[in-house]
C-alpha cells in the first residue's frame, strides 16, 4: 500500500502554495476579512474587487471542478487531486466547493442536456444550488416526506414545506425531493427536480440556529448561524426539471449525499480548527499566570485531537481514492460523517476548557473572548452532528452496510 502522492500530484499542491503566497497581499487579506462570515470565501458571496479577481485567477488555472470532465468546464483530472486543491484553499478559507449533492447526482443521472446546462456554470459559480430534502415532519426518516408533485400535462405542480433549506437565500437553483406517487412503497414514489429559485411559488424564509442566539460574531468557523423553512405553493415546472426517472428519486438523492460527504470539507472544517488551536496557543496564548502552551495536559489533548485529525483526513484520502476506482462505496462516508463532527466537537470543547469560565460567554457579554467566537463555535459543532444525515443515523449505516448486522429493532 502506497500512501504518497504523484509527483504530478505533489507539483500540483506546491503550484496552488505558491500561488497563494503571492496572491494574498494584505490589500486582498482585508478584503478576505471583510467578507468573512464564518465559512470559508465562495466566489458566488464576493463582490469585492480584488476578490472577484482572486477567483478568476483560480478559475483560469483549472482549479474548480477539476474532476468534472473538459466537456462540462472542469479539467477531467483525478479526485484526489481536487483533493489536494481544496486542501490548500481552504487552510486560507476559500472553498471551490460545487455546493452540495446537486453536482455529483447531475453526473451520474442528469440528462446530456442538464449536464451541459448545470455543471459549467456551477463550475464558474453562475449557479449555485440549496438543497431541499428536509421536512418539517423529520429528516432522518427522510422517505416519508410529504411535499407532492402532481403532474399536469407536461408540468409538475408542487406544493409542500421544507426545513433547514440551508443557502436557499442566495441560491440560483433548488435540487428538491417530492413525491410523485402516493400509491406506492415510500421509497418509491420519490423524484427530484432541478428547479429555479426564482421560479414563482416559492417563499424563503429564515430559520436562526442556536448559534445566531444572541448574533455570532463573523468570525465563527460554522457561519452566522442561518438556515431557512422554504414554501412551495402551486409551483409549476416542466416535465424536464426531473433529475433521472420519475420515482426513482431516492436513489439518486442518496447516492449523490454519499457522493457529497467525500470530499475535502468536512475534514478540513475539523483540521483547521485545530491547526488554528495550535497556532493560537503557539503564538498569543498567555492568559496571566497559565500559559497554554506548557501546560502538559493541553498539549496533551492538543497532540490528541491532532492525532484524531490525521484518522479523518486517512479516511476522507480512503473514500476518494475508492470512489476514483469506480469501487463500491457503500458505508464509508457515514463512518467519515461520523468521525468529523465528533472530533470537530471535542476540538472546540477543549478551546473553550483552555480558556476557562469565560470561554463560555457568548457574544454580548462584556467579559466574552473574542465576541464569544469559541462558544459560538461550540453551539455550531452540534449541527454538523445534525446536518447532511445526523451522526446517529450514520452509525446505523456503518452498523448495517459496513459491518453486515441487521436492521435494529427500535420501540
Ligand atoms: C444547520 C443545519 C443545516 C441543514 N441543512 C440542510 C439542507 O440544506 N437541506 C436539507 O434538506 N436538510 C438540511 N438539514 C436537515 C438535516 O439533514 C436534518 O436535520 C437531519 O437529517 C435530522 O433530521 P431532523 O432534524 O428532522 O431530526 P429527526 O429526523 O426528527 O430526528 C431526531 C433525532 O432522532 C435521531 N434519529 C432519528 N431516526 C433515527 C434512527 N433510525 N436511528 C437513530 N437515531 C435516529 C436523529 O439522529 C436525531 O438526533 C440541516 C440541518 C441543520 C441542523
Amino acid at each position: 500500500m502506497d500512501f504518497a502522492f504523484t509527483p504530478e500530484q505533489e507539483a500540483l499542491r506546491k503550484e496552488v502554495r505558491d500561488f497563494l503566497a503571492k496572491e494574498l497581499t494584505p490589500a486582498v487579506r482585508a478584503e478576505m476579512e471583510a467578507a468573512n462570515e464564518g465559512r470559508p470565501l465562495h466566489r458566488s458571496a464576493c463582490e469585492t474587487p480584488l476578490l472577484k479577481a482572486l477567483f478568476q485567477k483560480i478559475a483560469d488555472r483549472g482549479w474548480v471542478g477539476i474532476s468534472y470532465p473538459k466537456e462540462y468546464g472542469g479539467q477531467g483530472g483525478d479526485r484526489i487531486s481536487q483533493y489536494l486543491v481544496e486542501e490548500e484553499l481552504y487552510r486560507e478559507n476559500i472553498t471551490v466547493s460545487l455546493g452540495g449533492s446537486g453536482a455529483p447526482a447531475i453526473m451520474a443521472a442528469g440528462t446530456e442536456e442538464q449536464k451541459r446546462h448545470f455543471i459549467p456554470k456551477l463550475i464558474s459559480g453562475e449557479f449555485m444550488f440549496c438543497q431541499g430534502f428536509t421536512e418539517p415532519s423529520g429528516g432522518a426518516d427522510l422517505a416519508s416526506l410529504r411535499c407532492r408533485a402532481v403532474a399536469d400535462g407536461d408540468h409538475f405542480v408542487i406544493n409542500g414545506q421544507k426545513m433547514y433549506t440551508s443557502n436557499a437565500e442566495s441560491a440560483t437553483h433548488v435540487y428538491l425531493m417530492a413525491r410523485t406517487d402516493t400509491t406506492v412503497p415510500k421509497h418509491e414514489g420519490i423524484s427530484i427536480f432541478l428547479i429555479p429559485m426564482d421560479t414563482p411559488g416559492i417563499t424563503v424564509r429564515p430559520l436562526w440556529t442556536i448559534q445566531n442566539n444572541p448574533p455570532a460574531p463573523q468570525t465563527t468557523t460554522y457561519g452566522h448561524g442561518r438556515t431557512n423553512e422554504t414554501f412551495y405553493d402551486n409551483v409549476r415546472v416542466h416535465k424536464s426539471c426531473i433529475l433521472g426517472e420519475v420515482n426513482k428519486g431516492w436513489r439518486v438523492g442518496s447516492m449523490g449525499l454519499n457522493l457529497d460527504r467525500v470530499g475535502a470539507a468536512r475534514y478540513l472544517i475539523s483540521v483547521k480548527r485545530d491547526e488554528d488551536i495550535v497556532n493560537l496557543v503557539k503564538k498569543s496564548m498567555d492568559l496571566g499566570d497559565y500559559t497554554p502552551a506548557k501546560d502538559p495536559a493541553m498539549r496533551d489533548k492538543l497532540a490528541e485531537l491532532w492525532t484524531e485529525a490525521q484518522v479523518c483526513r486517512l479516511m476522507t484520502l480512503r473514500s476518494m481514492s475508492i470512489v476514483e476506482r469506480g469501487g463500491k462505496f457503500t458505508y464509508e462516508g457515514s463512518a467519515e460523517k461520523v468521525w468529523a463532527p465528533e472530533h470537530g466537537v471535542r476540538t472546540t470543547e477543549a478551546i473553550t476548557q483552555m480558556l476557562g469560565q469565560y470561554g463560555q460567554l457568548l457574544n454580548g457579554s462584556p467579559h466574552a473572548i473574542r465576541s464569544g467566537l469559541f462558544a459560538h463555535n461550540v453551539l455550531g459543532s452540534f449541527q454538523s452532528g445534525i446536518n447532511h444525515g445526523s451522526v446517529q443515523v450514520m452509525r446505523d449505516q456503518v452498523a448495517r452496510r459496513g459491518l453486515g448486522l441487521p436492521r435494529a429493532k427500535r420501540g
